[in-house]
């Protein structure tokens, strides 16, 4: 026997529609590429997507068809997500921060036929047009006036002469909620990068999750400030989750340092705010370094990397909680988030700040296990290692037009990650698996040998990487930044670590250097530094 329910598929479109019925003078707000603020509301957005959808219709774009992005975090970006995906086509937004080949590439694997991208982007676009096979149009995400001329495009027009010249009105049509809506390829650091195709089922599901007071905990009193690019894995959700919500909306645009953004958090009362540990980095050394606070700010939600335990405290500080989440463009992104439970209340700050610094629990919709080298499911004793695997609403099943060894076992989704489970559900990243270190046969956390050379004072950024050694095989060594203006021997940040971690799992040697070198996500690229590093030799008492 069925129950007796109403049976509406779950759509994207429907977002927009809410968000333009039940907040329409819901705020948001942009920084724009040409550097000024734009206010605009849920409302403008609904009435522009669906000029959109109507833009799309005038090209002959068909159901499914792809249309990529090439944009900064801004409003007509936003009415791209609902007016492509809403009229049944595929959003697939691209990282302009990859490789351009590489753009090209992805360009052509997913077939796009319309590319939308900020003016800023114009040279990385004229370089890698005659590569694209499959794009007939260009949209340049400005008006007339702003419009580059000359610009060897074909068919360029300005977004606001596209859908300013479209009726205001659109129906949206109603398909299968199993349809795909958009897409978002990985940064592919090995061989070619590979996509994650969303449905709207899926985007819908991940949007309710997220938000949820354990997750993203949004609400239409919340103002979100989402750092985290639009082109990567949809901003982690947060415009679908803000239209559900009706919360404001910041789009912090083409200015992520940290006075642009803290400026914006301030003038826009931001109460909620997204991203990556490199960013949160940049913005911490800013209010820092100028005394200054935060006065709306509650809530930072970290992930895409291991948030440090002294940009925990650093928050803290400032009286701003830290949520500390996982998950992957797999995954859509989120799958957990590092909120306490009512037993940990109580706890004492070392105590609970031990528990927040956990990748977090699964959120409902995602299931997790980790299984060990011998195949078994490892305990969940919050010591054991073992291989990442999920499943869930929002898990990817493969990749787009994959072909070889699928990335599920059994139904999960090999992650790539190693890590352990506490007794409370608690998953704790060790490692990404081509990262994990291993000396004599015993494995070393890259990341806990981070988060100490983090909490350095004198340390603005630290990466743990290991090195060949002839008798353990691996041993790590720390590669660091100083802070400008500090010094630090390699002897005294080695000497940190004392009774800090065991002596095995203290790094051989400290290696410092200007830089970094970061991925198109803001994350710690460390094939790049074991390539800068390949003529290193460890100090030879080690
Ligand atoms: P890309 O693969 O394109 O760099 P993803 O966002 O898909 O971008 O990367 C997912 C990976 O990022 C995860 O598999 C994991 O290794 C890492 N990651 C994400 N969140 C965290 C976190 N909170 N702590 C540690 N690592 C994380």
């Amino acid at each position: 026997m069925l129950g007796s329910i109403q049976n509406h598929p779950l759509l994207i479109s429907s977002l927009i529609t809410f968000a333009e019925r039940h907040h329409g003078d819901g705020e948001v707000v942009s920084r724009r590429v040409e550097g000024d603020i734009h206010r605009s509301s849920w409302s403008d957005v609904a009435r522009r997507s669906r000029q959109v959808a109507r833009a799309l219709d005038a090209l002959g774009l068909q159901f499914s068809d792809r249309v990529a992005t090439l944009a900064w975090n801004g409003y007509r970006h936003l009415e791209l997500y609902f007016g492509v995906s809403g009229s049944g086509r595929v959003l697939h937004t691209i990282n302009p921060r990859l490789p351009a080949d590489q753009i090209a590439w992805i360009a052509n694997h997913a077939e796009d036929r319309v590319l939308c991208f900020d003016v800023s982007f114009l040279p990385l676009v004229q370089a890698i047009h005659s590569k694209c096979e499959t794009i007939q149009h260009y949209v340049a995400l400005c008006d007339d006036a702003n419009l580059p001329a000359d610009s060897g495009l074909p068919n360029l027009v300005s977004y606001e002469r596209w859908i300013g010249r479209e009726p205001t009105d659109y129906d949206w049509p109603t398909f299968d909620e199993n349809a795909a809506s958009s897409m978002c390829y990985t940064s592919g650091t090995t061989g070619h990068p590979k996509a994650a195709l969303y449905s709207h089922r899926s985007t819908i599901l991940h949007a309710y999750a997220g938000a949820v007071p354990d997750v993203l905990d949004l609400s239409a009193a919340d103002c979100i400030l989402p750092v985290v690019p639009m082109f990567h894995v949809n901003a982690w959700g947060i415009p679908y989750g803000a239209a559900l919500t009706g919360c404001k909306l910041v789009l912090p645009g083409p200015a992520m340092d940290g006075k642009s953004i803290h400026a914006l958090i301030e003038t826009e009362q931001v109460t909620c705010a997204a991203g990556v540990p490199t960013i949160w980095q940049m913005l911490l050394t800013h209010v820092d370094a100028n005394k200054l606070s935060f006065s709306t700010l509650r809530r930072t939600v970290i992930g895409g990397a291991a948030c440090p335990p002294a940009m925990l405290e650093a928050f803290a500080r400032h009286h701003v909680e830290v949520r500390h989440a996982w998950g992957m463009t797999e995954t859509s992104p989120i799958g957990t988030l590092g909120a306490l439970k009512r037993k940990h209340m109580g706890l004492p700050p070392e105590e609970r700040a031990g528990v927040l610094l956990k990748q977090g629990r699964a959120v409902f919709g995602v299931d997790m296990r980790i299984v060990s080298t011998d195949g078994r499911e490892a305990a969940w004793d919050g010591k054991t290692f073992g291989d990442l695997q999920v499943r869930g609403h929002w898990v990817i099943q493969d990749y787009f037009k994959h072909e070889g060894r699928s990335p599920l076992d059994d139904g999960w989704f090999r992650t790539g990650d190693v890590a352990t489970i506490d007794p409370d559900g608690y998953m704790q990243i060790t490692d990404r698996t081509k990262d994990v270190i291993k000396s004599g046969g015993e494995w070393i956390s890259s990341i806990g040998v981070e988060n100490i050379a983090m909490s350095h004072p004198a340390i603005q950024i630290a990466a743990c990487i290991g090195v060949p050694h002839p008798k353990w095989d691996e041993r790590p060594i720390i590669v660091a930044v100083r802070r400008p203006g500090m010094d630090l021997s390699a002897a005294e940040l080695i000497g940190f670590y004392e009774g800090k971690v065991a002596k095995w799992q203290t790094p051989d040697d400290a290696v410092f250097v200007d830089a970094i070198p970061l991925g198109p996500t803001g994350k710690m690229l460390k094939s790049k530094l074991r390539e800068m590093l390949r003529d290193y030799a460890l100090p030879a008492s080690a």
